[in-house]
């Protein structure tokens, strides 16, 4: 008896964790070393020690009752101007602690601005490929969202598909670098394009476009710069999570940061304070709240997604796949051998190969190799690529 708009989607969603337990089931029959499950984003590299110590310290020093007590709905104070602190030393901004939001990670985190923007048949414009749980945030809250499909020479935003994506009814555009599901970064050049545009389309709409910058994978970029996007435009609101900088996405804890530049402020920090309580997470969780007072610029090793980056991206390219040269997150997106991209998945599984079809991501064509495995599962898959590779020579 659930509802027919939930029934609606679930039925039109390609279900990415489906795959990923098949995956567990062929485990059981051929062998785990036999199996290369690439579906799913959960962390392969452990927290950093300084996670677990924190937490350890914090629970045999801090008094229970004001630890697990509930704090503000917007977060502990300490926390906040902990954040805004280490945000203005890192990027040279101007947070204070009035505008950072605790939140259970960034899919609360995103939900919550939704709720505080959107009203019936409002817009949200993202970029595609684009992680498939956005529609889910946007369209659940009555919102809509509208693609705008990158260059899929580059992986990088378009100016024409995102000029014609705007509307009047456009209220925020979602952009995610690095990327999931492309592993692209955004360029600096791409970021000047998308604000100039949002700059000339508030002043014709006459209202804001708010930019909210959706950055869980911020920490893991390879050798490369991602910008900071206040620095190229006002109404910028950040959402962070640790899910994946901390290996710990099962703690469920991240923030939304706003300078008080950004149109409408007061008024958007009640509506999140309020949509917070409304949606039912009341707050981000107390332990992990006050963990970040110690691990706030705390990282996992991003050197062994790196490494298992290259070892895939050489030996796919060399066997003779399609795919650009991922920078960050740790997805690969590759172009699938055939137009189906959900038949490549099941043809490639003949080859024990798991991967997410790119349709789940309005990527169709192209597939997602999730590389947060361990580098010898990469490096025992490249067999199985060429082989399938090989059929499609045929
Ligand atoms: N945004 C993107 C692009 C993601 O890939 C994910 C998770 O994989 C999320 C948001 C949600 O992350 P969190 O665990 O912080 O809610």
């Amino acid at each position: 008896m659930i509802s027919k708009r939930l029934r609606g989607s679930l039925d039109s969603s390609i279900c990415i964790r489906d795959i990923f337990e098949e995956g567990k089931k062929m485990a059981a029959i051929y062998g785990s070393e036999n199996i290369f499950n690439f579906t799913i984003g959960n962390p392969s590299v452990e927290p950093p020690a300084a996670v677990n110590e924190a937490m350890k310290e914090i629970l045999d020093t801090e008094k229970p009752l004001a630890l697990h007590g509930y704090p503000a709905n917007v977060g502990h104070p300490e926390v906040r101007r902990h954040i805004a602190n280490y945000l203005n030393g890192k990027y040279d901004c101007h947070y204070t602690e009035q505008g950072i939001i605790m939140t259970s990670g960034a899919a609360a985190a995103i939900v919550v601005i939704a709720n505080s923007l959107l009203d019936n048949g409002d817009e949200v414009v993202t970029f595609a490929p684009y992680f498939w749980e956005y529609k889910s945030y946007v369209e659940t809250l009555y919102g809509k969202l509208v693609p705008a499909l990158c260059n899929m020479e580059t992986l990088q935003p378009d100016p024409e598909t995102f000029e014609a994506a705007l509307s009047p009814k456009t209220r925020f555009v979602l952009i995610n670098t690095p990327n999931n599901p492309t592993g692209a970064v955004y360029t600096e050049e791409s970021i000047r394009m998308v604000t100039d545009i949002l700059k000339k389309k508030q002043e014709e709409y006459g209202h804001p476009i708010y930019l909210v910058s959706d950055e869980p994978y911020r920490k893991l970029a390879y050798d490369i710069e991602v910008p900071y996007l206040t620095h190229y435009y006002e109404n910028t609101i950040v959402v962070y999570s640790y899910s994946k900088a901390l290996s710990i996405p099962g703690e469920r804890i991240g923030y939304i940061a706003m300078e008080s530049c950004v149109q409408d402020y007061e008024d958007l920090i009640a509506g999140m304070t309020a949509s917070m309580r409304y949606l039912g997470y009341v707050n981000a969780p107390s332990l992990q709240q006050k963990m970040l007072l110690k691990c706030v610029d705390a990282s996992v090793d991003i050197s062994i997604y790196q490494e298992t980056r290259d070892i895939l991206y050489h030996a796919l390219t060399e066997i003779g796949y399609t795919c650009i040269h991922p920078d960050g997150a740790f997805y690969l997106f590759l172009k699938a051998l055939e137009e189906d991209d959900t038949k490549f998945c099941e043809r490639a599984k003949e080859e024990k190969i798991l991967m997410a079809p790119g349709t789940a991501f309005y990527g169709p064509g192209w597939v997602r190799v999730s590389y947060c495995v361990p580098a010898d599962v990469a490096k025992r898959s490249v067999p199985a690529f060429k082989k399938l590779y090989d059929k499609y020579q045929k």
